[in-house]
Order: structure tokens, then C-alpha cells, then sequence
């Protein structure tokens, strides 16, 4: 038999497992609520958390962009494709977070797995933190660097690891704050250790940009790490497709160093650049960003109502609350069937949140991911604890 001809065992196999996923069409309905295969839920998967994504001020620039512009780049931004637009956009960007300077990429995960084979290679050593973002994995993996894991937020474990390298390159990488738990990484610990050890730091602050720190300008602003304090031993990265509600990415640091990446980082050199008008779309949402506090004030809300709510629901379900105050709250149930269980009872009753399974989260720790957004309401979290509560009061029995 062909190995080709496998295909739907091995589907089978992950259906098994409960571990295969599915894509639903959707579309939005206002508010946090979608249409998904044309039913009305109320949404809590969003990774758009300051409720930007939809905001006229961005469809107005988008569109506004591609009269001026048209659609496509065109081509690599080293080969005609970088727009005025997109250069403008990495000026900002650059000033928004307080670097000296910043290069826009079409995508997060490219970002990451170009960037950091461009910074090191064979005989240099890694320090990853066990619960980094897939794509800072798989940089490392094509980087040929000898990768060093340390379990999450383990420093003491990291320094042992740090001092017994002989490497003379060394690179920190970690999530600013961590996709699937939503705990923040003790930034101040890891630049002391990194300037201990002459090691670079680089940050990816996809759930912290917009966010944290005043005026949403991240995590380093967050732990006062920018402007005047700014680290050369800092490489800062950040999604622009989450709380900026449009796409692509940006990696902002020293002028050497942002240079060489520019130089050396084949996903930026050897693809398309992203579309003028979403450069345009960005810079209407950095403003709104820095503008509307408001905004934050009420995700804030939301997430300390939450909070408050599980807690005197969860007590005899063993079902336990991570420890966030981000707008990731993970509610971790524990086997992938009971997960997937919980997340059906909440999609019968008209709400969406995505049940999250090994490989992407530790085995024996599937959870819901909940997501919250500037664009929920306080109704809407209501709805979601008493939803919550009338499923635990039936996993109790
Ligand atoms: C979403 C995410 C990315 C990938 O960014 P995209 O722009 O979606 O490709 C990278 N790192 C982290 C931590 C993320 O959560």
C-alpha cells in the first residue's frame, strides 16, 4: 500500500484521540457575537481584544489605503514592494513602542521563524521557555542553534543553564505573555540574566501589545523597560493581527540589530510584503490604541468579572482558573473528552469557546481558552458564568 493512500486512517487516528480540528466559516454580528455556520454565538476566541478589528476608522483607512495604493505590494519589500505606506508604519511603530527602530512583516509566525535563525546558528545556544508559541519553536529548530528548553518560568533552572554554556551567542527567547495561560514572563529577571550572561533577549508580545503598559505599548512599557530605559539587549516583537485588529507583524530594537535582520531574515527577504492598505489600517489603530483608554478599562472589567465569578463556581469540579490578568483566561478542565464536552454544552447554548488540546497545550492540561475582548459586555460575561455554572452543577452529579 502507498503511504499516500494512509491519509483517512490517520485522520481516524486523530479523531480518536480527540484531536482533530475543524475550521468554521464565520461571520461578525455585532458586538463579540458571529454568525458560525449560520448560527447567532456570542464569541469568546477572539484574539481581538480591544474590539478594533471591525472599527470604521480601520475600514476607512483599509479602504482609503487601497485607492491609493491598490491591493497588492507587489513583491519582496527589498525588490519594489515596500510602500511608502509600510515604511510610514514602521516609523510609527518604532516610536509607539519606544525602539530605536522597527520592520514590519506580513505575519507573526514568519517573523519568528525568520528572525531568529538570522540572529544564530550552529555552535550558538537557545534558552526557551517550555511554553513558548509554536513559532518561536520551530525558529529554533531551523536555526541549528543548540536549544536549551527550560521549564516554564523556571529562572533558577535557566541560570543553571545559562552558566554552564560555553556558547559565546547566546539568545533568550519567550512569550511576553503566554498564549494558552495567559501569565505574564518576569521581564525585569530575564533582561538581569541576560545582562549576567551577555545573552539577547527577544520578546514576543503578540497577547501583550495594545494591552499592556500605558497606552497599550506593550509589556516592556508595562515593566518600564522602554524609551530612556530601553534595553540594546532587547529585541521586541509584536503581532499586529490581535489587539490592532488588522494583520502581520514587527520586530523593533537597536539599529544594528534591526539592520542585520533586515539583511539576514529570509521569511522577510524571500516574500511578498504585506499590502499597503493594511500599513494604512495600522496606523489608524496605533492612535486608536494610544487614544482610547477606555478601551482597556473595560476589558479590565470584564477580566476581573470573570474571575470573580468562576471562583465560586468552580469549588467541587476540579476544574481550576490559571492564574492571568490578561484577556486569556484559561479554565483547565484536564482530558481532552471532558474539555471537548464542556465546550460543546457551551456551543449548544449559543456560546463559542474553543476547547484547546495537546500537542499545542501540556497533556492532561486540555482547558478552555477564554478569550476576552473590549467588545464584550458585562451581560455577555454573565451569560457565560451562568452557563458555566448551570454545566458545573451538572459535572458535580
Ligand atoms: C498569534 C501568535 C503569533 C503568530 O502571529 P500571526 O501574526 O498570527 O502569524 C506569534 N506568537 C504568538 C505568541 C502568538 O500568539
Amino acid at each position: 500500500m502507498s503511504w499516500l493512500d494512509e491519509f483517512p486512517e490517520r485522520i481516524a487516528a486523530l479523531d480518536a484521540l480527540h484531536q482533530r480540528r475543524r475550521t468554521r466559516e464565520v461571520m461578525p454580528a455585532g458586538g463579540a457575537a458571529v454568525m458560525v455556520d449560520g448560527k447567532r454565538m456570542l464569541a469568546f476566541c477572539s484574539n481581538d481584544y480591544l474590539g478594533l478589528a471591525g472599527h470604521p476608522a480601520l475600514v476607512r483607512a483599509a479602504c482609503a489605503g487601497a485607492r491609493e495604493y491598490g491591493v497588492g505590494s507587489g513583491g519582496s519589500p527589498l525588490v519594489g514592494g515596500h510602500s511608502a505606506a509600510n515604511g510610514r508604519l514602521q516609523r510609527e511603530l518604532a516610536e509607539f513602542v519606544q525602539m530605536p527602530r522597527a520592520l514590519y512583516f506580513y505575519a507573526g509566525y514568519a517573523t519568528n521563524i525568520g528572525i531568529v535563525p538570522a540572529l544564530v546558528g550552529e555552535g550558538d545556544a537557545l534558552f526557551s521557555d517550555a511554553l513558548n508559541h509554536a513559532c518561536l519553536i520551530d525558529g529554533a529548530r531551523l536555526s541549528r542553534a543548540q536549544v536549551h528548553r527550560y521549564p516554564h518560568a523556571d529562572w533558577a533552572a535557566l541560570e543553571r543553564l545559562l552558566a554552564a554554556s560555553p556558547a559565546r551567542r547566546k539568545l533568550l527567547i519567550t512569550d511576553a505573555v503566554f498564549s494558552m495561560d495567559g501569565d505574564v514572563a518576569d521581564v525585569p529577571q530575564l533582561l538581569a540574566l541576560c545582562e549576567r550572561y551577555d545573552a539577547l533577549l527577544l520578546l514576543d508580545d503578540a497577547h501583550g501589545f495594545g494591552v499592556l503598559g500605558p497606552q497599550g505599548r506593550g509589556t516592556l512599557a508595562h515593566f518600564g523597560l522602554s524609551g530612556a530605559q530601553a534595553s540594546g539587549r532587547i529585541l521586541y516583537m509584536a503581532t499586529l493581527g490581535k489587539a490592532a485588529g488588522v494583520a502581520g507583524a514587527f520586530v523593533a530594537g537597536p539599529q544594528p540589530l534591526i539592520e542585520w535582520l533586515l539583511q539576514k531574515t529570509r521569511s522577510y527577504i524571500f516574500a511578498t510584503a504585506a499590502p499597503p492598505l493594511l500599513a494604512s489600517a495600522l496606523s489608524a489603530s496605533l492612535g486608536l490604541i494610544a487614544q482610547e483608554e477606555q478601551r482597556r478599562t473595560d476589558l479590565r472589567a470584564r477580566i476581573a468579572q470573570l474571575r470573580t465569578g468562576l471562583a465560586s463556581i468552580l469549588p467541587g469540579t476540579g476544574w481550576q482558573l490559571g492564574v492571568s490578568n490578561t484577556a486569556i483566561q484559561p479554565l483547565v478542565i484536564g482530558h481532552n473528552a471532558a474539555a471537548l464536552a464542556v465546550m460543546e454544552g457551551l456551543q449548544a447554548r449559543g456560546l463559542w469557546v474553543p476547547a484547546i488540546r495537546p500537542p499545542t497545550v501540556p497533556e492532561g492540561t486540555a482547558r478552555l481558552r477564554i478569550a476576552l475582548s473590549a467588545s464584550h459586555t458585562a451581560a455577555d460575561v454573565a451569560q457565560l458564568l451562568a452557563t458555566l455554572a448551570e454545566l458545573a452543577a451538572q459535572h458535580r452529579t
